[in-house]
């Protein structure tokens, strides 16, 4: 395969450096390796023969019919000049037409002589044509098998240079042909065990499938070398960074943890928190340095999950620290955490923008002589003069919000590495986790705490809005709070602003008799702390907000949520901001407020949202709708090569086999020196000739 990397495509049969170089301006391709590996994106069935007579309807697929030229003309002038070739099958005629190479095409073809004309049928005027198909001759088409065939993806200007679907397969042909011992790129005991096909073969059924059969054999075979190499990649890295990377042995569970955990605390913790809480304190105690994700839905119980793992931390002598994306959280979970371990002694303090300097100085000195156990802050933690006796573990809340570079600065903050927590509701799909997180280690809280009642969750649309508020007033009346959220979208910030205030005007029109608190991204931080603490005391009933509640606060009596233009937000971001309501007690609402004329895809979305309320389902249908490039932008720049017929969407089952097989190679031969995996570190570098570090998340 290696020569086949070098050898550039204008030495290609038929190519020179003309062709070669639109070709690699156009698609990249610049050797007979880029070639090989440029796959169709679907096929077509060439096995049946249309006929002329029978065409009809104004969508029709690519056909192939067979006949002969009657005759050709050239017609108009300029720019508008095109070559037209009337075509008869016997049972009908049609025109083809060409717009580009009118002279060598009138030469190359010739009245009388059968063709196989492969195109899609336009009906113009009563009269049916195509437009630059495919011209074959009927032997030309045997030689590549009669069955499927591949649609490439080809630009305007390939196919004005004369490029088609055929020129990709025949040239995938023509090399496989001149290269009859292309290497295998796994080794034979892999292809043994899982039944797979030959590389070789694999790419000639890609490119010249005989059967459908066939393909399907050739694409599983080349998805699983993707996803392997992808694991081998990932989890290679990740054992060496376990190995090598000491941590601080948390051997104890002490006085802080017993006694909490025995005395104080609130509320017995759901099995799925126990299993974590095990999986975390079996982590720390290893030695080495612990890098977990903790998912859990929006309102499963993370903190306490969190204030006990801290108190592990403490029982070992060492300081926690909790860091939160924004001052409310931060200073929610201050109040939280400190009163829950207000009687034991253990000193917890709040950082961030605001703290005054007084208690600031109090805060550093203290976090220098050991007597601050517990900093909770937003990222004013992060900051230099913050400088900790012996800081043993840090736990990040909503990981997304931070960049990594800010977290990168606060493991610096001691020689030897804190372990780590990131918790995050968003549920990230498990095929996600295991490759982009590949290298972290995860714990999922799939379990809500007992006797939540799930949110119902309604679509409404436009014209049914005064029963909605009809709803809304009597949740008001009952004593419950209302959130009513609206979009607030970059490109169009200044109309969403405008649509957010004249929102606002309605609301506090409609319930005169309540106050109404309003939070946008541009107001100022202390303005919005102002209103954000006016609804969480129970002063304001209403929040008229835009997406900034979406991550963390916790109104438990806060039961309807009314989210506008509902057809304006994806997914993740409609779970995110439900997640609100359900808090407390009482049966909760999410009301889903659309224009009725919405797109199909959107529509599925909502209608999603409205049948569960399970974030693991919502986050695999997001990914598959949106596709998984586009989850958080983490995959372009998280890949170490590129997938180009594995789906991160769509192939879990090929991701876990590989992770599978993959792990029982490196537990049997951690350094790939078995003469049987010699071929593994050879591609492997091959294929990640781009250097990336695996190690961004910690
Ligand atoms: P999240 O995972 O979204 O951060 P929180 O930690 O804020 O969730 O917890 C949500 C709510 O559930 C809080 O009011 C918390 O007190 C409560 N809670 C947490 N664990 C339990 C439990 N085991 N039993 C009952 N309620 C719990
Ligand atoms: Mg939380």
């Amino acid at each position: 395969m290696n020569s086949l990397r070098d050898k550039d495509i204008k030495f290609l049969r038929g190519f020179g450096p003309k062709r070669a170089e639109l070709l690699s301006k156009q698609l990249g391709i610049k050797t007979f390796y880029d070639l090989l590996y440029h796959f169709p994106t679907s096929y077509v069935d060439r096995s049946t023969i249309h006929r002329i007579w029978q065409f009809a309807g104004s969508d029709m697929p690519a056909v192939q019919v067979k006949g002969h030229f009657v005759s050709f003309t050239v017609q108009g002038e300029g720019a508008k000049m095109r070559l037209v070739g009337l075509f008869t099958d016997g049972s009908a005629t049609m025109e083809v037409v060409w717009f580009q190479r009118i002279r060598q095409l009138r030469e190359l073809y010739h009245p009388g002589t059968e063709y196989v004309i492969f195109g899609k049928p336009v009906e113009f005027n009563g009269r049916w044509s195509m437009v630059h198909p495919e011209v074959d001759t009927p032997s030309a088409t045997l030689v590549q098998g009669g069955g499927m065939r591949g649609v490439y993806p080809l630009t305007e200007k390939l196919r004005n240079g004369g490029f088609s679907s055929r020129t990709f397969a025949l040239a995938a042909a023509d090399i496989l042909g001149s290269h009859q011992h292309l290497q295998e790129t796994l080794p034979p005991y892999v292809i043994g065990r899982l039944k797979l096909m030959g590389i070789r073969e694999a790419i000639a059924a890609m490119h010249n499938p005989q059967s459908a059969a066939q393909l399907e054999q050739a694409r599983r075979r080349l998805k699983f070398e993707e996803l392997f190499y992808l694991q081998l990649d990932i989890q290679r890295y990740a054992r060496r960074r376990k190995s090598q990377t000491e941590g601080f042995v948390f051997a104890r569970i002490g006085h802080f943890f017993n006694t909490f955990y025995s005395d104080f605390l609130p509320f017995p913790l759901t099995g799925a928190q126990k299993r974590v809480i095990k999986e975390i304190r079996a982590d720390m105690a290893t030695g080495r340095q612990m890098n977990r994700l903790l998912q859990g839905d929006v309102g499963s119980g993370k903190t306490l999950v969190a204030l006990l793992t801290m108190l592990i931390a403490l029982d070992n002598g060492t300081q926690a620290c909790l860091m939160a994306p924004t001052e409310i959280l931060a200073s929610q979970h201050f109040e939280t955490i400190s009163q829950l371990v207000a009687p034991m002694g253990i000193n917890v303090r709040l950082l961030t923008g605001s703290t005054r300097k007084k208690e600031r100085d109090v805060i550093h000195s203290q976090l220098l002589d050991g007597s601050l156990h517990i900093l909770i802050g937003t990222h004013a933690v992060l900051e230099d003069v913050v400088q900790f006796k012996n800081l043993g573990f840090i736990v990040i809340d909503e990981q997304h919000r931070f960049g990594v570079a800010q977290r990168a600065r606060l493991w610096r903050k001691n020689s030897r590495l804190p372990h780590v927590l990131v918790m995050t509701a968003t549920p990230i799909p498990r095929t996600l986790a295991m490759t982009v997180y590949g290298d972290l280690d995860v714990s999922v809280i799939d379990e809500l705490p007992p006797g939540r009642k799930p949110v119902v969750t309604l679509l409404r649309y436009e014209e049914q809005r005064f029963q909605t508020l009809q709803g809304i007033g009597r949740q008001l009346r009952a004593g419950r709070q209302v959130y009513i959220v609206y979009p607030l979208i970059k490109e169009n910030e200044k109309l969403d602003l405008k649509s957010l205030e004249e929102g606002y005007e309605s609301i506090c029109e409609t319930f005169r008799d309540y106050r109404v608190a309003f939070v946008h991204g541009q107001m100022r931080p202390e303005e919005k702390d102002f209103q954000m603490s006016i609804f969480a005391s129970g002063e304001a009933q209403i929040m008229v907000a835009t997406t900034v509640i979406e991550v963390g606060v916790n109104v438990p009596n806060a039961t309807t949520m009314l989210i506008e233009n509902a057809e304006r937000f994806g997914l993740s971001q409609l779970h995110q901001l439900r997640g609100r309501v359900g808090r407390g007690g009482e049966q909760s609402y999410c009301i889903l407020m659309s224009k009725r004329k919405i797109a199909k895809d959107t529509r599925t979305r909502l209608e999603l949202m409205t049948s569960t309320t399970d974030g693991f389902v919502i986050a695999e249908a997001d990914m598959k709708l949106r596709g998984p490039g586009d989850i958080e932008g983490t995959m372009q720049s998280g890949m170490p090569f590129d997938l180009k017929v594995a789906n991160l969407a769509t192939d879990g089952v090929v991701i876990q086999a590989a992770r599978d097989l993959v792990d029982e190679i490196l537990d049997a031969d951690p350094d790939l020196i078995h003469p049987d995996n010699a071929i593994l570190p050879r591609q492997l570098a091959l294929l990640t000739s781009r250097s990336f570090d695996w190690s961004r998340i910690s």
